[in-house]
Parts: structure tokens; C-alpha cells; sequence
């Protein structure tokens, strides 16, 4: 989204999640995707897992956290926990990601408030991962000020013993001392 792509594809986050980002990355506020509203027919994600790299962007997209997999292993959808949004197959460079579509009258196996649950915690566990990043890029740059400027401090006092020398030796040339 920093790049330029559309803020407003997030059903479980709603118009709060929208007027979030776009305060947060001063764009227009837009109303929710039409094509991401719930669709009338219910659906769900299903992988070809035998096609899978397991490169791992469709987790990173799901806003239920509904797909099961590790990097570099194959991934599956949790069926009972996917919503059928449809957020995962952009990302997968391989397409083995599809949207089936389910019988009309099926009863969908999730419901809205557990849905809303999942892509609350979610929501909190990435802001905690963002912000213990941040933590982390700052001590590493707290490290490397501290190690420049005892490295500082040390040619410092190297320069200042040779400088000392110099005079002694100076000085005995000279005539003084001894
Ligand atoms: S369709 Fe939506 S809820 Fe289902 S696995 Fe893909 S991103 Fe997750
Ligand atoms: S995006 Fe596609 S290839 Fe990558 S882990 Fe998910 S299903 Fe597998």
C-alpha cells in the first residue's frame, strides 16, 4: 500500500481500517471494494498444494489467518476458518491458488464474529511484530553509535600519545630533558 495499491480491500477490517490507512498514508478515503463484498454465492480458497513453492505471500495476505504453511513448505487453507475473500490469490506468483464457489444455500462454515476475532488479533500480533522490529532496528543502530564512538575515543587517545612523543623527542633534540 505505501506503493500506491488500493487501501480499501480489507472486509474483515471495514471502514475503520480504511480511514486508518488512509490517515496513515494520506490518501483519499474510499468506500470498501465493491468486489470484495460479500458475494452472493459463499466461497473458499483451496490450494493445489502439488503446485505450492511455498513462498508464503498468501499468509502474509489473508486477514483471517486461515492458511496453514511455512516458508519453503506447502501451504493449505484451513476451510472452516476461510471466508472466501479472495485476498489470497493475487499475491501467489504461481496461481495455483482458486475460488471455489460454493452451493448457494450452503451454510458457510465461519462465522462473521469469529472472522472479525481472527482479523483483530491479527491485526494486533502485526502492529507488536512492527513495532518489536522498530525496537530492534533501533538498538542495532544504538549499537553501531556506541561502537563509532568509542572507536573515536580510542583514536583519540592514540593520536594524543603520539602527539606527547613527538614533543619529548622535540624537546630532547633541543636539548632539553635528561
Ligand atoms: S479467500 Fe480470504 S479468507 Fe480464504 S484463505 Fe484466501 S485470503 Fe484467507
Ligand atoms: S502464494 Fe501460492 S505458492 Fe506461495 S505459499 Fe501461497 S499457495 Fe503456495
Amino acid at each position: 500500500m505505501a506503493g500506491g495499491e488500493a487501501i480499501n480491500r480489507c472486509p474483515p477490517g471495514g471502514d475503520a481500517t480504511i480511514l486508518a490507512l488512509a490517515a496513515l498514508l494520506d490518501r483519499d478515503v474510499l468506500p470498501l471494494d465493491p468486489a470484495l463484498l460479500p458475494s452472493p454465492a459463499p466461497a473458499l480458497a483451496f490450494i493445489r498444494e502439488e503446485d505450492c513453492i511455498g513462498c508464503f505471500k498468501c499468509v502474509r495476505a489473508c486477514p483471517v489467518d486461515a492458511i496453514l504453511g511455512a516458508p519453503q513448505m506447502m501451504h493449505t487453507v484451513v476451510a472452516a476458518e476461510c471466508t472466501g475473500c479472495g485476498l489470497c490469490l493475487p499475491p501467489c506468483p504461481v496461481d495455483c491458488i482458486e475460488l471455489l464457489e460454493l452451493a448457494q444455500d450452503s451454510e458457510p462454515a465461519w462465522s462473521r464474529d469469529v472472522a472479525q476475532r481472527r482479523a483483530d488479533a491479527r491485526r494486533e500480533r502485526t502492529s507488536r511484530e512492527l513495532l518489536s522490529d522498530r525496537d530492534a532496528r533501533e538498538a542495532r543502530r544504538a549499537a553501531a553509535a556506541l561502537r563509532a564512538r568509542r572507536a573515536q575515543t580510542v583514536r583519540e587517545s592514540i593520536d594524543r600519545v603520539r602527539a606527547r612523543r613527538v614533543a619529548i623527542e622535540r624537546g630532547r633534540d633541543n636539548g632539553f630533558g635528561n
